[in-house]
């Protein structure tokens, strides 16, 4: 019924922000957060597809970050989608993705590829370049059967069409969130690859910034998974979110409206948000 996780065509995913909205509809959720990686431009869209479908929308975001020569991603949720200051850094963050595109470009040519920065730009249009549009032309070329192999053989570090990139600092991207109104979140943290020693200090220095809650429930993350990142929302003070980090059929972990319960001893970020105290009322009158 919650899911505050989830891409549209203003970023990678395969649905516009109103497609996205009814289908989430369709498939039982109630409160949606739109998050597109690095760009705020759906929410207006979105916002008017839920009034339509009588659902409630979750301002969001997903901040592509460098921590530590990693990349993680930072959820916000509740940002102002009027906030200038917000808006104005996110652009800065979309503009070195060109460049970067190009460079993944130059590394899958020297693999015998080619085409691949003009054929991922047709698959992005007007939105962000990523890699997963890197990853559609890739399937469609046959090069892998579907994205998550063609991540593991082209896209990810050590492959031909990876390309370091320095992201928005985990301060800015916390600071900008919150200053914007909003809850900062770590996106998928079993996704990092990270042994435990660095994620207690990651889960240290994000609180520390101001950030307060970590993904527990997602698509990418294994039931065992969980248990283990309730357990370290615990031992932070953490709340814990849920979103199945949707991106369309065929290409996401995870359905909408499939999300278990989050494990017992979770404070869910969405406790007294007035969006989901209000679903009780009219859960109990269906
Ligand atoms: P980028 O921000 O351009 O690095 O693109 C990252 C996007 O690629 C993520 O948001 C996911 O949608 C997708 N992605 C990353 N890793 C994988 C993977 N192993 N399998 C499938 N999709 C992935
Ligand atoms: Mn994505
Ligand atoms: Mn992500
Ligand atoms: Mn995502």
């Amino acid at each position: 019924m919650i899911d505050l996780h989830a891409h549209s065509t203003v970023s990678d995913g395969m649905l516009t922000p109103a497609e996205l909205v009814q289908h989430a509809a369709n498939s039982g959720v109630r409160v949606l957060a739109l998050t597109d990686h690095d760009d705020i431009g759906g929410l207006a869209e979105a916002r008017h597809a839920a009034v339509q479908q009588n659902m409630h929308l979750i301002n969001g975001v997903e901040i592509s970050v460098t921590w530590n020569k990693r990349t993680l991603h930072i959820v916000g949720l509740k940002i102002n989608p009027d906030d200038e200051v917000l808006k104005s850094a996110l652009a800065g963050v979309r503009a070195g993705r060109v460049e970067r595109a190009r460079k993944m470009s130059q590394g899958l040519e020297k693999s015998g590829i080619y085409g691949a920065f003009e054929a991922a730009s047709q698959y992005a249009q007007d939105s962000i370049l990523t890699r997963m549009h890197f990853a559609r032309f890739l399937v469609e070329k046959n090069y892998a059967k579907d994205t998550k192999s063609v991540f593991k053989k082209y896209l990810v570090k050590g492959k031909p069409g990876y390309v370091e990139h320095e992201w928005m600092s985990l301060e800015s991207a916390v600071s900008l969130i919150k200053n914007s109104g909003g809850v900062a979140v770590l996106a998928h943290p079993g996704r990092y690859e990270i042994k435990r020693t660095s994620m207690l200090l990651l889960l240290e220095e994000f609180r520390a910034l101001g950030g307060e809650a970590i993904e527990v429930v997602t698509g990418s993350h294994t039931p065992a998974q969980y248990v283990e990142y309730a357990k370290y929302a615990q031992l932070f003070g953490l709340k814990a979110s849920q979103g199945s980090d949707y991106h369309g059929h065929g290409i996401s972990f995870m359905g909408m409206g499939r999300l278990p319960a989050l494990p017992a001893q979770c404070q869910p970020v969405w406790l007294n948000w007035p969006e989901v105290l209000s679903l009780d009322t009219v859960g109990a009158s269906h």
